[in-house]
């Protein structure tokens, strides 16, 4: 496998693993109606509301993983492009209602 697909994938994995973590800590009942509720604010799917959330969710849940990456990995930052456009598809597609991959956001 070529060297590149595999970084990525190492990515992606790492971030799911971490995305996984911080949600569950985000449906927690002692913060969900602080923080994550505002996302689920929306009772259809709408790739809209991927970027609808509290400052907090967006900061730990979104742009810490990537900032790690960037900062922290000796990635390229062609690699870690690369990668974010995959993720940014895969959200969209899985906020949008017409989920092909995967339909988790409904399920929730
Ligand atoms: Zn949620």
């Amino acid at each position: 496998m070529c060297l590149t697909v595999y970084k990525i994938l190492i990515m992606i994995i790492l971030f799911d693993i971490y995305f996984y973590i911080v949600h569950r800590i985000l449906h927690h009942k002692s913060i969900y109606k602080y923080i994550h509720k505002i996302h689920h604010k929306y009772n259809e799917t709408v790739f809209l509301a991927t970027e609808y959330s509290h400052f907090l969710e967006y900061t730990f849940a979104n742009l810490v993983p990537i900032m790690f990456f960037m900062l922290f990995s000796s990635y390229s930052i062609d690699l870690i492009i690369i990668w974010i456009t995959i993720s940014m598809i895969s959200v969209y597609e899985n906020h949008s209602g017409y989920s092909i991959i995967y339909d988790f956001q409904d399920y929730h």
